[in-house]
């Protein structure tokens, strides 16, 4: 059953390394598709973590909540121009536009 998709392999690699660590048996899959698929869209060929035994599913969905609340948490930062504040998604302030500065990645 596949737990988790994101296009940032890094971000599927930390979420697989979090539940190895907590006994989840897991793996990785589409982790080389990136670009090798033509005739699926860039979202099919995302790399995703899938969880061998789905009674660990419960388990798995909760530590993923927890990691990508911590996530947004560490990395939210606000806009030097005009003070909003941004998810660590964002690059430039949704607000003005300002880009995000190096001492706050
Ligand atoms: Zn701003």
């Amino acid at each position: 059953m596949r737990l988790y998709c994101h296009e940032d392999r890094f971000l599927v690699w930390q979420v697989r390394d979090l539940l190895v660590s907590r006994g989840i048996p897991c793996f990785v899959k589409n982790e080389y598709a990136i670009g090798a698929m033509g005739d699926l869209s860039p979202f099919d060929c995302w790399p995703e973590v899938w969880i061998t035994d789905d009674e660990w599913m419960p388990k798995a969905k909760q530590l993923l909540d927890e990691w990508q609340s911590q996530l947004q948490q560490g990395s939210a930062w606000y806009c030097r121009h005009c003070g909003e504040e941004n998810g660590s998604g964002f690059e430039l302030c949704w607000q003005c536009d300002t880009e995000r500065p190096d001492d706050l990645r």
